[in-house]
């Protein structure tokens, strides 16, 4: 299979970590006979410093040609510490969503046991937990208009969804639930917010379509609480995208850390895949960072994108003897680690790579 893949490293640790999914994706054409290129562009704070734009129009056409995209993360102190700078990072991320109509975002809360004394979960509860996330992408008050009164005293966002953007990942989210446990929560505020109950209102009217599947509603605030306490009475998971933005970082933590955490973001057109965590400025250039999101991001693209589900669970395998075998980032390491297995990015990624070359 030919397949031009876009590299996006971003920001900070994006930059440390997506070498990995790449060279892991170039290891899993090597070994299956297929033939994948890399081009490179960039975006965030890395696109403004050398063009003053976070998404330059090259980054946008190379995009648009390619066949799937591999990104980092964006993302630089200085703007997190002055709301006031106009130009910033992630007017790069949100604009290449809506350019590409990338409308859903996918995230998986893949479990591996191996993890389950990393996270702040007892592993009792957390033993069996499946959860794929459908988180709604391109509406919501990110995107809604945004108002400050003159005194600077008065500010709001606009949370707006149209019935078409909640028919459209609906139908996707159900459709996953066909291949799964056939089980779908879909999560909202209909109690409070009008969008919420347009929300409600078209996923029960698109569930008429797939009698299949089982339907049930929460409230955000119940299911943030019934995450940590029962995880495995959720399947396929479909919210708004603050809610999910929440929600799913609140998930990380049953996987034991943001950086085991891969998503697909997906629409009509070519496909996005990235680790869910930022560009980490604590721990950015220390190789430190855990590079398994992204190596997992590019299982991602393996299944999604180009439907190589072997290749795909190939990655997710070298991944798992890694961590069966005992080696951990610093992140997931506990007590239990040895010293000498708690390895770098660096370390962490070649030894991935060691596993696939076998
Ligand atoms: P973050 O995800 O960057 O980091 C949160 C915490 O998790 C930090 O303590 C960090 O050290 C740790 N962490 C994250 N990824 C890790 C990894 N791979 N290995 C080990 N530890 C990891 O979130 P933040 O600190 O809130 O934001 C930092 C910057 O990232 C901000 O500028 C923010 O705007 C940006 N951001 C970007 C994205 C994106 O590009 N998709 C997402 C979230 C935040």
């Amino acid at each position: 299979m030919k397949k031009n893949i876009l590299v996006i490293p971003g920001d900070g640790i994006g930059q440390e970590v997506t070498q990995w999914g790449k060279a892991a994706l170039a290891q899993i054409a090597k070994n299956y006979g297929h033939e994948f290129t890399f081009d490179e562009a960039l975006m965030g704070h890395a696109a403004i410093e050398v063009t003053g734009n976070p998404l330059p129009e090259e980054t946008l056409e190379k995009a648009r040609k390619s066949d799937a995209i591999l990104f980092g993360a964006i993302g630089h102190a200085m703007y997190d510490n002055d709301p006031s700078l106009k130009v910033r990072p992630e007017q790069g991320l949100l604009k290449i969503r809506k350019e590409l109509g990338l409308y859903a975002n996918l995230r998986p809360i893949l479990l591996f046991d191996e993890l389950l004394e990393a996270s702040s979960i007892k592993a009792h509860i957390l033993k069996g937990t499946d959860i794929l996330f459908f988180r709604e992408l391109t509406g919501d008050v990110y995107f809604g208009e945004k108002k400050r009164s003159e005194d600077r005293n008065t500010a709001s966002d606009l949370m707006i969804y149209h019935r078409y953007e909640v028919e459209r990942i609906a139908h996707k989210a159900f459709q996953a639930a066909q291949q799964r446990s056939k089980r779908l929560c879909s999560v909202d505020k209909a109690n409070v917010l009008e969008s919420s109950r347009l929300w409600r209102e078209t996923v029960q009217e698109i569930a008429k379509q797939y009698p299949d599947v089982e339907t049930e509603h929460m409230f955000i605030d119940n299911a943030a609480m019934q995450l940590i306490k029962n995880p495995k009475k959720f399947d396929v998971v479909l919210t708004a995208n603050l809610f999910g933005d929440i929600l799913t970082d609140e998930a990380s933590q049953i996987a034991g850390s943001m950086g085991m955490l891969a998503s697909a973001s997906v629409g009509d057109g070519v496909g996005f895949y990235e680790p869910i965590h930022g560009s980490a400025h604590d721990i950015a250039g220390k190789n430190l960072a855990n590079p398994l999101a992204s190596i997992l991001s590019a299982a991602l693209m393996l299944e999604i994108s180009f439907g190589l589900p072997e290749e795909a669970k190939a990655l997710v395998s070298a991944v798992d003897q890694a961590l069966k075998d005992g080696y951990r980032t610093g992140d997931i390491a506990d007590q239990n680690t040895e010293a000498s297995k708690i390895l770098g990015t660096q370390e962490m990624g070649q030894l991935v790579l060691k596993y696939l070359a076998q």
